[in-house]
């Protein structure tokens, strides 16, 4: 048969093939990029200590960064300033020096005062080539006389580097001393901060003057360096530790209530012996011990219901088994009347009637505690034997068939092909589904009851659906309850004893199985047992849903007539 999804298929998978292998990688590296923070996002979840010792580590590494620029930016201004001061000391000591240079030479033409210059420039900086002090002579900025010098420079830095706001404060103000920071590059190409100091001269014959000191601030450049190296291993270090510490104290704190969970879980799936180690005096230890006091206290208490839970049990189980004797002599004694209730008086053949009847009732009743109180000792065990439920539903059927008949119930099951085989307790199953057909045909009103079987891999179900009186909200969990009946005055025709859904539950139960009721209040009820085919497997869904079927929940003449199930046993609908 042609279908869509093969081509579809083909399509997308050569499409796949075909797509660029950068684009794979990509989705490949997405892939396992989204793995990881999955699993980050788990271990975080999931871990206090590591959630303590990132935090611990992230605050520590803001205080650190913090508190390390704020020393760092000190620092920085204390040399800066430092070396400012000196530099001005210097700088005025050595354009004193100058200026009497200037002063003591007099007159001169201007070949002489050019080569005077030379010298004296060559004088203030620095001796050596350790560069600590560069020096610029140039013409003021407001001489506008015969420019007989020319710019003196000592070393690289030029005249483009004395910036121009310098040069007009020194204009503005020439008998005060200006000092500025600007950038020159070092003789390695690199860019240095340096300080720059400018104050004014008078060349004989030449008229006014700047002088100018650049003292490059290389050191205190590397001074920094070193520092903020120290400030970066000394934080790197310091966050480790606070790491390190926080690591120790919560495995100190985490430890023991990690060992609490692992008791606790131990302790609620039933090992109630299990009890925290609790040595010393500190919280940890209080802890213990007062989870140690809370496990006894529980342990008692269980043992104590325990015990209580048994003595009744045993209990019903002796008053059952006592009743058993006398019951059966007055059961002898009752069918005996019975049997010659025909030779009485009819008020006493009436009576002897009654009697019969709750003779009747009286044995079904002890029968039930007494198989209730074998599922309470734990004494219930299965008789398994691979059934095809669709026979069990044709027993159920033909006992139950008289009991429909006299309430004028149709039974209908819809049928199915497939063998509905699975390992169960036949007398078990056959009893439940007895038990709700038989509920079914009770509080059904005399409507038609449905009996459905289902089956997947794993589970069989069963369901017995009625449109009788329903079950109120709430009353579906009831219903289930020992003794529980919707309307405890509603005459009681077929003799339940108030037990049957309680045992029948407990039956589905030691199958390793499910019994759901479902009911609306005029509209039915349905129930529905669900079993694992292969005893020990685990149900996860029902084959059947729990509702009526289609035609029971919208009921029409048409649907009536034409209705799919097939009627096993039929009587008039009254
Ligand atoms: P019994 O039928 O002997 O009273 P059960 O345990 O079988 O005891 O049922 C308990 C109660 O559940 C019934 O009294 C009745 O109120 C309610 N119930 C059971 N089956 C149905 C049903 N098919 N429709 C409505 N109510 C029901």
């Amino acid at each position: 048969m042609f279908t869509w999804s093969r081509p579809i298929n083909v399509t997308r998978s050569r499409i796949a093939q075909l797509a660029p292998p950068l684009e794979r990688h990509v989705r490949a590296a997405r892939s396992a990029l989204q793995r990881v923070a999955r699993w980050l996002l788990h271990l975080w979840r999931s871990s206090l200590q590591l959630r303590v010792i990132v935090s611990t580590m992230l605050l520590g590494l803001i205080v650190v960064l913090m508190l390390g620029s704020y020393l760092y930016q000190r620092i920085a201004d204390g040399l800066v300033n430092d070396r400012i001061i000196t530099a001005r000391a210097e700088a005025t000591s050595q354009t004193l020096a100058a200026q009497s240079r200037f002063d003591s030479a007099g007159r001169m033409d201007a070949v002489s005062l050019t080569q005077l210059a030379f010298d004296v420039v060559g004088q203030l900086s620095s001796p050596g080539a350790d560069r600590s002090r560069e020096v610029i002579l140039t013409r003021a900025k407001n001489n506008t006389g015969p420019a007989s010098v020319p710019t003196v420079l000592s070393g690289d830095v030029g005249l483009p580097s004395v910036p121009a706001g310098l040069r007009t404060a020194i204009a503005a103000d020439p008998t005060h001393q200006q000092v500025q920071l600007i950038l020159i590059s070092s003789v390695d190409g690199a860019t240095v901060p340096a300080a720059i100091v400018g104050s004014r001269v008078t060349l004989p014959a030449a008229g006014q003057y700047e002088l100018y000191f650049v003292f490059p601030l290389d050191r205190e450049q590397q001074t920094l360096r070193v520092v903020a190296r120290t400030f970066s291993l000394g934080a790197i270090a310091l966050v480790l530790l606070l790491g390190g510490v926080a690591y120790v104290v919560t495995r100190i704190v985490v430890d023991p209530v990690r060992r609490a969970a692992l008791v606790a879980e131990r302790l609620s799936s039933g090992l109630l012996h299990e009890r925290m180690g609790a040595h010393g005096e500190d919280d940890i230890a209080r802890l213990g011990k007062a989870f140690n006091a809370m496990a006894d206290s529980l342990q008692e208490q269980i043992r104590q219901l325990e015990d209580l839970s048994r003595v009744q049990q045993r209990f019903v189980s002796d008053v059952s088994h006592e009743l058993r004797t006398p019951l059966t002599t007055i059961r002898m004694a009752g069918d005996l009347i019975h049997d010659s209730r025909h030779d009485f008086d009819p008020s006493v053949a009436r009576s002897a009637e009654l009697l019969h009847n709750e003779i009747d009732r009286f044995e079904s009743l002890l029968s039930d505690l007494l198989e209730i109180s074998r599922f309470d000792a734990g004494a219930a065990v299965l008789d398994v034997e691979a059934t095809d439920l669709r026979n069990t539903i044709v027993r159920t059927i033909e006992s139950t068939a008289a009991l429909a008949a006299r309430r004028g119930s149709r039974l209908e099951v819809i049928p199915t092909d497939r063998p509905c085989v699975a390992e169960i307790d036949p007398r078990r199953v056959e009893r439940i589904l007895r038990n709700l057909v038989a509920n079914a045909i009770e509080y059904g009103e005399g409507r038609p009851v449905t009996v459905q079987l289902g089956v997947n891999a794993k589970a069989v179900a069963v369901s017995v659906c009625d449109s009788g009186v329903g079950l109120r909200a709430g009353e579906a969990a009831m219903v289930f309850n020992r003794f529980w009946r919707a309307d405890p005055a509603r005459a009681r025709t077929t003799g339940g004893t108030g037990l049957g859904l309680a045992i029948s539950r407990e039956d589905a139960r030691l199958h390793g199985g499910w019994l759901h009721a479902w009911g609306e209040p005029g509209v039915g009820s349905c129930f529905r047992l669900t079993l694992p085919r292969h005893t020990g497997t685990v149900i996860e869904s029902s084959p059947l849903p729990l509702r009526l079927p289609k035609e029971r929940s919208a009921p029409s003449p048409a649907s009536e007539s034409t209705s799919s199930p097939v009627a096993i046993s039929g009587v008039a609908e009254s």
